[in-house]
C-alpha cells in the first residue's frame, strides 16, 4: 500500500504532482510520502496490539531526519548500526530508551556514546565485542543491557547478498556458542544479559524461515532461563519483504505478527522488532528525467539522469524497480523495449534490461517505484555527482528535506597538500 497514484493523468505523491516537485527541485529527486510512512508504522503497531512490543525502525533503510521525525511521532523507536545513526535518531527526537544498537563492528567511541545516552540495548555480535563493551562500560561505571545476536543457521532473504542468518554469514554468533557466551556475560562486570537477538535477512517473502529461526530463539531463551539468566526480551530483527512487482506477494504484517504471537505466547517477553524496508520501501520513489534515446540491437537504451550512485540496488543485488511515467499513457500507447541506464561510467549502471515501457522522449520523466528503503541511504557522489535531493510530502504540501549539495559543498572537505600549493 502506498500513496503514489495518477490524478488527472499525472503521477502524484498524495496530493502533490511529482512534476511540480521535479520542476521546483530538479531531477533526480527522491520523494517520500508521509501518509505511507505513517500507514506502515500504524499497520505494524496494530498487528502487535496488546503485546509488549518495541518497534525499532531500522535507520539504515532510510535515515533522513524528516523520515525519522515522522516515524518518531508515530511512537517508533530505532535500530541503529553506528554512532552516526544513533545521533540521527536522537536528533529526530527518538528517545534513547527506545534505541537498540546492532552491528558487527561497534567501536569503543560508539559504545561510549551509546552508554552515555543510556540506550535500551546493545545487540552483541561476537565474544571479542562483548569483552570490549564490558571494559568500556565498567570504566564508565555503567552497565550495558545486552542481547547476543545468534545465528540460527536458517536461510532466508530475497538475494544471497541480503541473507544474514546462515552458518558462515559474518553476523551473530554460532548457535552452539551462545550458552557459553551468556555464562561469560554473567561473570563480566559492565554487561548484563537481558535478551536474545536474531535477524536472518531482508526482503523475506515467506513466514516459515522466520518461524523456524524464532522457535530456535525461544528454545534458547528457555534453556538460558533454566540456567538462571534473567532473559526478559527477544529482538527478532527486521526483514519482512515488500512487493516490488505487482505479482510479488510477501506475507502481510498481520500474518507475521500472528506467527510471532504464537511463538512467544506465555513467555512474558518484550518483543523488539527492527522493520526497515517494510516501513520505508514503498513510501519513496526516485524521479528521473530521460536524457537520450540510443538505438541498440533488439532494444533501445534509455539514458536517464539518475545513476547507480543515486539508486544502487539494481547494480548491487539485481533488484527490480517498477517504472511509472509521470505522464499517464493510454493502455494502447506505443511501447518500446528499453535498457534503462544512467550516466555513470560503469556497465553495472543499469536500472533495467529489456524493459517494456511506453515510448519515452528526452525530457519525459519516470518514477522508479519502491525506492524509499536502501535508495538514498546507499547513494554516493561517485563521478562527482551531487547527492539527489530528498523531498517529503504530507497531503498537499512538500518540503525539501535534504537539498542537493553545491559543488563547493561537495569538495569542502578536501584540501591541497602543502607541496602542491
Ligand atoms: C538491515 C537490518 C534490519 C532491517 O532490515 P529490513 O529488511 O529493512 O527490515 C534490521 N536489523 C538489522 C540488524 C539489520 O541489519
Amino acid at each position: 500500500m502506498h500513496h503514489f497514484h495518477y490524478v488527472n493523468g499525472r503521477l502524484h505523491c498524495e496530493d502533490v504532482s511529482l512534476d511540480a516537485i521535479a520542476d521546483a527541485v530538479g531531477t533526480p529527486v527522491y520523494v517520500y510520502s508521509s501518509a505511507t510512512l505513517r500507514r506502515h508504522a500504524r499497520v505494524i503497531a496494530a498487528a502487535f496490539e496488546g503485546m509488549d512490543c518495541l518497534i525499532a525502525y531500522s535507520v539504515k533503510a532510510n535515515g533522513n531526519l524528516g523520515v525519522l521525525k515522522t516515524l518518531a511521532a508515530e511512537g517508533c523507536g530505532a535500530d541503529v548500526v553506528s554512532g552516526g545513526e544513533l545521533k540521527r535518531a536522537r536528533a529526530a527526537g527518538i528517545p534513547a530508551s527506545q534505541i537498540v544498537f546492532s552491528g558487527v563492528g561497534k567501536t569503543r567511541d560508539e559504545m561510549r556514546l551509546a552508554l552515555s545516552e543510556s540506550i535500551h540495548q546493545f545487540n552483541v555480535e561476537s565474544e571479542a565485542e562483548l569483552e570490549v563493551l564490558a571494559e568500556v562500560a565498567s570504566k564508565m561505571g555503567a552497565t550495558a543491557s545486552v542481547a547476543v545476536r545468534v545465528n540460527p543457521d536458517v536461510a532466508a532473504g530475497g538475494h544471497p547478498n541480503i541473507s544474514t542468518g546462515k552458518a558462515g554469514d559474518k553476523f551473530g554468533v554460532p548457535w552452539e556458542d551462545a550458552d557459553a557466551l551468556y555464562d561469560k556475560i554473567a561473570r563480566l562486570e559492565g554487561v548484563e544479559a537481558v535478551g536474545v537477538d536474531v535477524h536472518i535477512g531482508s526482503q523475506i517473502d515467506e513466514i516459515a524461515p522466520m518461524r523456524a529461526a524464532f522457535e530456535r530463539v525461544m528454545t534458547l531463551v528457555r534453556g538460558l532461563r533454566e540456567k538462571g539468566h534473567a532473559i526478559s526480551r527477544v529482538d527478532l530483527g527486521g526483514g519482512l519483504g515488500i512487493p516490488y512487482r505487482e505479482t510479488d506477494d510477501p506475507p502481510p504484517p498481520a500474518d507475521y505478527a500472528n506467527m510471532i504471537r504464537e511463538v512467544t505466547e506465555g513467555m512474558g517477553l518484550q518483543v523488539i522488532l527492527e522493520p526497515g524496508r517494510v516501513i520505508a520501501g514503498n513510501a519513496g520513489v526516485l524521479v528521473t528525467e530521460a536524457l537520450y534515446r540510443k538505438p541498440a540491437p533488439k532494444r533501445e537504451f534509455l539514458i536517464v539522469d539518475a545513476g547507480m550512485n543515486d539508486l544502487m540496488r539494481p547494480a548491487l543485488y539485481q533488484a527490480h524497480h517498477d517504472f511509472l511515467p509521470l505522464k499517464e499513457r493510454a493502455a494502447d500507447a506505443p511501447r518500446m523495449r528499453y535498457d534503462v541506464v544512467g550516466p555513470i561510467c560503469e556497465s553495472t549502471d543499469k536500472f533495467a534490461a529489456e524493459r517494456e515501457l511506453p515510448v519515452m522522449e528526452p525530457g519525459d520523466r519516470l518514477a522508479m517505484m519502491s525506492a524509499g528503503a536502501y535508495g538514498a541511504a546507499l547513494s554516493s557522489q561517485y563521478n562527482a555527482r551531487p547527492l539527489a535531493a530528498e523531498v517529503l510530502v504530507d497531503g498537499d504540501q512538500f518540503a525539501v528535506v535534504r537539498r542537493r549539495p553545491s559543488f563547493e559543498e561537495m569538495v569542502a572537505l578536501e584540501t591541497f597538500p602543502d607541496w602542491l600549493t
